[in-house]
Formats: C-alpha cells, sequence, structure tokens
C-alpha cells in the first residue's frame, strides 16, 4: 500500500512495499493482459539502476490483438457516443487519476528518475491535459460555408478511427496526456506504444480507466520500438500515427505511415538556441535559461542548448550562468532538495561522457560539470555541464546532446545573432532575452522554430500548440489544433429548392 510520500525514501522500499500489488501487463480490450507469448521486460531505476518492475513485452500479435479491440470499440460503440458523452466520461477518468495523483508520481519518479516534486508537476499537466480536452470537445465542430443561396453548405468533424500513438520516455505521462487527450476526445480510440524505458505511468493511467471508458477505447502495448513500435506505426487498420521521439526513429515512421497512406504527425529533437541581446535583463532570464536546459536532467526536446550571448556581455552572462548550474542539487530524486535527477539509462550516460570529450577535443571550454555527479546512489548522475568558446559548427552546437549540457556562443550584431540561431537542422524552440520591442517583434518573425519565448522560456500548457520546423518534426501537439490531428473534415452541401407550397 502506498504511503504519504514524504514518508519514502528508500527506492527498494518504495518497489517492494509502495508499487508491489501493481502488475504491469499490457493493457488491451479493457483488461490487463500478458503478452501472447509471455515475454517480459524489466524496467529499471535510473536513480539506482535496479529493476522496477517485469512488464508485458508485446509482439506483433499482441499490437494486432489492440487494433482489433480499438476497431471494434471504435464500431460498437465509441463513433456513435457524442461529444458531451466522451467529455463526461473523460472527466469521471480524470477524476480517478487525481485520486490516485500520488501512485501514478512515485511511479514516474522511479521509473525516469525525476525529482519528485518535477514528477508530481508533470503527472498533473498530464491528468490537466485530459481534462482540457474533455473540456473544449464540447466546443469543435465544422464550420458553416455561406456560398450558396440555394444549398446549405458546411463541414462535419468526424473521428478517424483507431490511431496509433508512440511516446518517448523522458515525460511520459505528459506524453499520454498530450497524445490520447486529443485522441479519445475527438472519438478515436488509441493503441499507444510507451518507451521501453518508461512504461510504466502509461499502463497505470490506462488501468485506471477501467469501469469508465469502453473496453478497448484506450490501449497500450509496451515492448521494443523495433517490434510493438513498428507494428503500431506499420498496422494497415491503423488510420492516423503519431509519434514522438527521434529524428532518426521518426523517418522510419513516417516511411510505414507511408506505405498506408496514413497521415503521420512527427514530435522530434531538437537544438533550440536563447539569444540574449545586449539589454537582456539577466535578473529574468537567467534562471527561465538554466532551467530550459538543466529541467529534466536536460534530457527535453525543445532543451535551450545554445545559450547565444552578444559579446558585451558575455562575461556577466557567463559568470551568472555558471553559478546558477552550480547552484543544481543533484541527487536523490525522492529527496525533496534534489533539482536534478540521474540520466536515463547507462547510454545516454556514455553519451554525456563522450559529448564532453568531444566538446573539448574541438576546443570548446569546459567552465563546469563535464563528468559524473557524486551522489549516494548507484545511478547515471550527471553534474550541469557549461562550454564556453562555442562555435555554431562544432558538434555540441549542432547536435541534440539530450542531457544538461549547455553551450556559450556569441554574437555581434542582430542578423548574426539570428543568422546563428536558425543554423541548425532543427527548429523546434528558441528564447530571446531583450527589453526592446523592435527587436523582440522581428525576432519571433525571424526565428525559425515551432515556439518562440520571450524573457522566459515556455510556457506549455495544454491550451499551447506545440510542434516543430524543419528536423524537429510537422504538426502539432497540444490546443485546438491537436484535435484538428484526430479528426477527419467532411464537407456537405444540401441543395434545395424555393418552398413549394
Ligand atoms: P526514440 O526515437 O528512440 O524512441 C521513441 C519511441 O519510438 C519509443 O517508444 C521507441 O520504442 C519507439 N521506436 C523505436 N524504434 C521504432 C521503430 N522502428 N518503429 C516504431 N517505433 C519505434 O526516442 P527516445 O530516445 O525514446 O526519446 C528521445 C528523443 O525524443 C529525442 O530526440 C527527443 O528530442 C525526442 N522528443 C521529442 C519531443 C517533442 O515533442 N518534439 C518530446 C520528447 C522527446
Amino acid at each position: 500500500m502506498l504511503r504519504d510520500l514524504d514518508e519514502i525514501s528508500s527506492h527498494r522500499n518504495a518497489i517492494n512495499e509502495d508499487i508491489s500489488e501493481l502488475e504491469f501487463g499490457a493493457w488491451i480490450g479493457g483488461k490487463s493482459v500478458r503478452a501472447e507469448n509471455d515475454g517480459t521486460f524489466k524496467t529499471y531505476d535510473p536513480a539506482t539502476n535496479e529493476p522496477i518492475a517485469d512488464v508485458a513485452e508485446c509482439s506483433r500479435v499482441d499490437v494486432d490483438t489492440a487494433v482489433s479491440e480499438g476497431k471494434s470499440s471504435f464500431n460498437d460503440q465509441w463513433k456513435e457516443t457524442t461529444q458531451t458523452e466522451r467529455s463526461e466520461l473523460l472527466f469521471e477518468w480524470v477524476e480517478t487519476l487525481r485520486d490516485h495523483e500520488d501512485e501514478l508520481v512515485l511511479l514516474e519518479t522511479l521509473d525516469t528518475g525525476k525529482p519528485i516534486g518535477d514528477a508530481r508537476w508533470e503527472v498533473q499537466g498530464g491528468i490537466d491535459t485530459l481534462e482540457y480536452y474533455a473540456s473544449i470537445i464540447r466546443t469543435h465542430g465544422g464550420r458553416q460555408i455561406q456560398a450558396s443561396n440555394d444549398a446549405n453548405i458546411y463541414t462535419r468533424k468526424e473521428p478517424l478511427g483507431v490511431v496509433g500513438q508512440i511516446t518517448p520516455w523522458n515525460f511520459p505521462m505528459w506524453a499520454f496526456g498530450w497524445k490520447i487527450g486529443p485522441a479519445l476526445a475527438a472519438g478515436n480510440t488509441a493503441v499507444l506504444k510507451p518507451s521501453k524505458f518508461a512504461p510504466l505511468t502509461s499502463i497505470r493511467a490506462a488501468q485506471l480507466s477501467e469501469g469508465i471508458l469502453p473496453d478497448g477505447v484506450v490501449n497500450v502495448v509496451p515492448g521494443k520500438g523495433s517490434e510493438a513500435g513498428a507494428a503500431v506505426s506499420e498496422h494497415d487498420e491503423i488510420q492516423k500515427v503519431a509519434f514522438t521521439g527521434s529524428v532518426k526513429i521518426g523517418k522510419i515512421a513516417m516511411k510505414a505511415a507511408a506505405e498506408n497512406i496514413n497521415p503521420i504527425t512527427l514530435e522530434l529533437g531538437g537544438k533550440s538556441p536563447f539569444i540574449v541581446f545586449p539589454d537582456a535583463d539577466l535578473d529574468k532570464i537567467i534562471s527561465p535559461l538554466a532551467t530550459g536546459i538543466f529541467y529534466s536532467t536536460g534530457e527535453v526536446c525543445e532543451a535551450a542548448s545554445r545559450a547565444i550571448v552578444h559579446e558585451d556581455i558575455v562575461d556577466e552572462f557567463t559568470e551568472r550562468f555558471v553559478e546558477e548550474a552550480e547552484s543544481y542539487v543533484v541527487g536523490d530524486p525522492l529527496a525533496e532538495e534534489s533539482t536534478m535527477g540521474p540520466l536515463t539509462n547507462k547510454e545516454q550516460f556514455e553519451s554525456m561522457n563522450e559529448y564532453c570529450d568531444i566538446g573539448q577535443q574541438e576546443g570548446a571550454t569546459l567552465l563546469t560539470g563535464g563528468e559524473p555527479a557524486e551522489t549516494d546512489l548507484d545511478g547515471w548522475f550527471w553534474k550541469p555541464t557549461v562550454f564556453t568558446d562555442v562555435e555554431n559548427d562544432m558538434r555540441i552546437a549542432q547536435e541534440e546532446i539530450f542531457g544538461p549540457v549547455q553551450t556559450i556562443l556569441t554574437f555581434n550584431s542582430y542578423s548574426e545573432a539570428i543568422q546563428m540561431a536558425n543554423d541548425t537542422r532543427y527548429g523546434l524552440a528558441a528564447g530571446v532575452g531583450t527589453e526592446n520591442t523592435s527587436i523582440v517583434q522581428n525576432a519571433i518573425k525571424d526565428l525559425d522554430a515551432g515556439s518562440v519565448w520571450v524573457n522566459g522560456y515556455g510556457p506549455i500548457l495544454p491550451e499551447t500548440p506545440f510542434g516543430g520546423f524543419k528536423d524537429s518534426g510537422f504538426g502539432n501537439d497540444l490546443g485546438q489544433e491537436a484535435l484538428d490531428h484526430y479528426s477527419r473534415t467532411k464537407t456537405v452541401g444540401i441543395n434545395f429548392d424555393e418552398p413549394s407550397i
């Protein structure tokens, strides 16, 4: 049984006692089921490198079953529900999820290594997103087209059917809300494949829909990307694919969608710039910019990983930014005082080592970090790291490191700053620090990024569409826009004559 979260300090104890009664089968057709071939995999706690739970490892057969359950549920029931009915059911599910918030927070912390305060924020954010779609679906609809006097022309929004959703490990509960919320609200049923590295909250949240959502409306098929993920993206009974993850796998998913002429939305990686103009108020921007790169141990798609700073203020900026980086408390995610947890796995940890070496070989200067952080736990902890003397063509300035590594570059004119900011394959997000409204207005227009934030880095809310340009993908999660991605538009024309009587 779950204790109060502030009483839990030992990971092993939490796993053995607080969550030991939970089972992590696949969630298919409204039931927790074993994989057809009985396969399982272990999910690990990145703070201790110890196993947390055995999870069903779905094969293509299980994905077929989930899609078939999703299809029956769609045809027999879900597509006939009204927007109001779906809204009410989603609200009921939200209430149950809120009743289990502590449990989801603990699972998220153990599975991802996020500090418990961040896990709480994200679990609440995932649930809030479901609630947002439960609300706005009641206003979603087509439009009237007044182009003719003898025809009533309008558009209808219709669901697509069974949709496939593939999510990464860095924000599991957020990704769950972002994907499932608009899909179900718009009248689709879903088959979601969470990452093998952090599948627990997606499975548990789906289990908590039992007795509320009709069986088969939400299905979760944990497993390997190359097996369960590929089966979802290639499935010919799936009507749309929503993928969040790396560019490499996004391309594979897009090719698979093309085979089925399926629409796909891709939320991929980033190498986001934050331009600090000479008049920037450093009191306003240092902390959000540090959060922009160090939140979630830098394992964030929109991480502000290139600080492009005017040469007149680079010395002061750098000194203050390093101070802020060194103020992070890297340690046990279950301890309230920790502000940064471990990286998610050994591969991420090794990649950090490699990039810190590459940065120095390329001629950048390492100012702080660049090495594992010492803690009492045996996990993948890394110190917040800052490089200066970085040139934009260095690998550390161009490649998505996906860890807590800030690179500081300098510029001396507006056009140079914008050119440098846009000189990357990615276009997910960008930040601007300045008090000058003309610079703000020009930069918003000139930056090639799906989100631009001024004098801060965020917010991302259920109401704010989020998506990338260039190799960061296309389409939006969140906002009204996501509902449209999960709907098809039918145009109707009803012709009529003059009244005959
Ligand atoms: P990944 O691409 O390795 O995996 C993402 C998902 O795809 C996982 O569920 C994985 O199992 C699955 N997958 C793997 N091979 C597959 C295949 N052949 N077919 C179908 N699915 C397959 O990414 P990751 O390492 O889990 O996450 C990190 C990446 O995700 C980073 O590049 C990050 O920028 C990106 N990301 C983007 C956003 C966004 O909103 N833009 C948000 C979070 C993470």
